[in-house]
C-alpha cells in the first residue's frame, strides 16, 4: 500500500514535472526532516512548507533550491501546510532573502497571531496551569517550564489561503484543500494538472498524526472529530487513488484512501480502549493518559512528549463528550472523566 519510508532520503530529488523534494534536516527531533517541496511555474518556484528555523536547515533549503536551478531571491512564493515550526521556521528567512508572498489557512493565521500577541512568560504559566489542573506530577511541571525552545513562535503570514482556492502559481493547478484536525487551518494542496497531493502531517504513510486539544482542558472545538471528518473528505477527492501523495515527513506513497482508513481505524479503536479504562471509575487527565499504551513506556517519555500525549488523550475525551461517551466533572478544581451512564 504505501512505501517504506526512506531511512536516509536524498537531499534533492527531481520528480518529474517541475516538481522537486527537498530535504530540510531538523536537528535535534526524531521526525529528522521536513519534505519542503518545490513546485515550478511560468513565473518562478513556490514551495511548499518551509522547514525548521535553523542554520543548517536555511543552508539545506538554499542549496536545495540551488540544485532545481533556482536562487532564493527567485521565489515567488510559499504555501505552508500548517503552522507548526518544523514547516514554517525558516519564514523569518525566506522573507528576508526573497520577495516571496507567504500563505496560509486563516484558522492557522489566527492561532499564529493569537501566539505572537501572547507574552512567552503568560502562556507559559498558562500551560503549566492546565498541566497542574490535569493532575500532573510538580516535576513535570517544572522540568516542561525549563523545556529550551519551547514557546518559539514563527512569522505570520500574509495571504490567507482558504478551501477551494487556487495557489498563485501562473502556469499550473494548484488548490488548497481544507483538512482540519492536526492543526485548525491545516490545508493539503492537490496539484490537479499532476496527479498529486501534498498531504502536509494531514496523511503520513507510516505515523498517525499527532490531533491535540489545545489547552488540555479547554471545551471549545473538537480537533479529533474534525481530523475524523477530514480524513473521509480528502479520500473522497475525485481521483483519490491514482494521486501520488507527497506528505512532510516518511516518504511518498499511493492508496490515500487505503491509508485514511487506517488511521481512522487506529482512533476508534484508541476510544474504545478509553471507555474501557473510564469504566473503572473517573480519573484525572493525567491518570487516563498514563493508563494508556503508548509506543513509548509513558515512565520513559520525556515530560514534552507527555504533555503531547495528554493533548492527544485530551483530544479523545473532548469526542467522547461529543459522542456522549463520556462525561466530565469538577471544572472548577481538577476535571474527572467517567463513562457517562446510557
Ligand atoms: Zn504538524
Ligand atoms: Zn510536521
Amino acid at each position: 500500500m504505501s512505501d517504506t519510508p526512506p531511512s536516509a532520503p536524498p537531499p534533492v530529488e527531481d520528480l518529474g514535472d517541475g516538481v522537486w523534494s527537498l530535504t530540510v534536516p531538523i536537528p535535534g527531533n526524531p521526525l529528522g526532516f521536513t519534505y519542503v517541496y518545490v513546485l515550478t511555474g511560468s513565473e518562478g518556484p513556490v514551495l511548499v512548507d518551509t522547514g525548521w528555523d535553523h542554520d543548517e536547515s536555511w543552508e539545506a533549503l538554499v542549496r536545495g533550491l540551488k540544485q532545481t536551478g533556482h536562487e532564493v531571491e527567485q521565489v515567488r512564493g510559499a504555501v505552508l501546510t500548517h503552522f507548526h515550526p518544523d514547516h514554517s521556521g525558516l519564514v523569518a528567512r525566506l522573507r528576508a532573502a526573497s520577495d516571496a508572498w507567504i500563505a496560509m489557512h486563516p484558522a492557522d493565521i489566527a492561532v499564529l497571531e493569537r501566539l505572537n500577541a501572547s507574552p512567552v512568560p503568560d502562556r507559559l504559566d498558562a500551560i503549566t496551569g492546565q498541566l497542574r489542573r490535569s493532575g500532573f506530577p510538580e516535576e513535570d511541571v517544572r522540568a516542561l517550564r525549563e523545556t529550551p525552545g519551547l514557546l518559539s513562535t514563527p512569522a505570520v503570514p500574509d495571504l490567507p489561503l482558504a478551501d477551494g482556492e487556487r495557489v498563485d502559481l501562473p502556469g499550473r493547478d494548484l488548490r488548497a484543500v481544507w483538512t482540519p484536525g492536526h492543526s485548525p487551518g491545516h490545508l493539503c494542496l492537490h496539484l490537479a494538472d499532476g496527479r498529486r497531493l501534498f498531504t502536509g502531517d494531514h496523511v503520513l504513510p507510516g505515523i498517525t498524526p499527532h490531533v491535540g486539544q489545545f489547552p488540555l482542558l479547554s471545551e471549545d472545538g473538537d480537533p479529533l472529530g474534525d481530523f475524523l471528518t477530514s480524513q473521509a473528505g480528502i479520500a473522497r477527492l475525485p481521483d483519490a487513488d491514482r494521486l501520488v501523495c507527497l506528505p512532510s515527513h516518511e516518504g511518498r506513497f499511493t492508496g490515500l484512501a487505503e491509508r485514511t482508513r487506517r488511521i481512522t481505524t487506529h482512533h476508534e479503536e484508541r476510544l474504545d480502549e478509553m471507555a474501557a479504562l473510564l469504566a473503572r471509575g473517573p480519573a484525572t487527565l493525567w491518570e487516563i493518559a498514563s493508563g494508556l499504551p503508548w509506543k513509548r513506556p509513558w515512565e520513559r517519555m520525556s515530560v514534552r512528549s507527555r504533555h503531547m500525549a495528554a493533548s492527544e488523550t485530551a483530544a479523545h475525551l473532548r469526542l467522547m463528550e461529543e459522542r456522549g461517551l463520556a462525561e466530565r466533572t469538577g471544572r472548577e478544581g481538577t476535571p474527572r472523566w467517567t463513562v457517562r451512564p446510557a
